[in-house]
């Protein structure tokens, strides 16, 4: 299985936050914390992909200078969790802070909280996530999803770039586990009820035993 970790994407529909909620305060004191939040148009480049954001600011830089300012993107599964990715945008040489990157569903602005201190050396950080609801189901879907990405950076794998051939023994476990978890998450299911799998026993009864890892 081949799978790209220049952006760790995420298997639902996340979007940009309406507003700057306690949780998300909450995920900037982890990732970066003393700095603050701005919102930012987005104003795509001609020729920059989707969620290939440091390429498309590294190609931006060496026809228009300016640099590369790197930080998080804040994402929200609403009622469920919010989610910093780690991002790059363009600094112009006049000193604006510009999206240069397009978004896979449309977004217009997105929240990007700068941090200098960061920088992009050829691999990703892990996407950081906070759940919004104590939930065993948000819980498991983001132990299993920070699971994933070690699978991925295991042993020789950590060195590779860009993409990375993981051993489909290792990965279809996991996948399956976050497939499991994304499904009952999106039809509402708590952990008090009944198990996606059909068991009749709660999800805190059953299934649950096998994804606290
Ligand atoms: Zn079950």
């Amino acid at each position: 299985m081949r799978s790209s970790r220049n952006c760790i994407a995420m298997p639902v529909h996340t979007s940009t936050p309406k507003e700057i909620t306690k949780h998300i305060r909450q995920l900037i004191a982890k990732v970066a914390p003393g700095r603050d939040a701005k919102y930012l148009a987005v104003r795509p480049q001609d020729g920059a992909k989707v969620n290939e954001c440091f390429p498309n600011v590294e190609a931006k830089i060496s026809h228009a200078g300016g640099r590369m300012l790197c930080g998080w993107q804040i994402w929200e599964w609403p009622y469920v969790l919010v989610e910093a990715e780690f991002h790059a945008v363009w600094v112009s040489p006049e000193g604006e802070l510009v999206e240069i990157t397009p978004k896979q569903h449309g977004e217009e602005t997105i929240l990007f909280v700068p941090d200098p201190a960061l920088t992009y050396a050829g691999l990703a950080k892990d996407n950081v996530r906070v759940a919004v609801r104590d939930d065993l189901l948000v819980h498991h879907f983001i132990r299993v999803s920070e699971e994933i990405v070690k699978v991925m950076n295991r042993g020789d794998r950590a060195g590779q770039y860009g993409y990375v051939s993981v051993p489909a023994h290792e990965f279809e476990p996991l996948r399956n586990a976050q497939a499991f978890l994304v499904h009952s998450i999106s039809t509402g299911l708590r952990d008090h009820s009944p198990c996606l799998c059909g068991s009749g026993r709660k999800y805190k009864q059953c299934h649950s035993r096998d994804f606290s890892l």
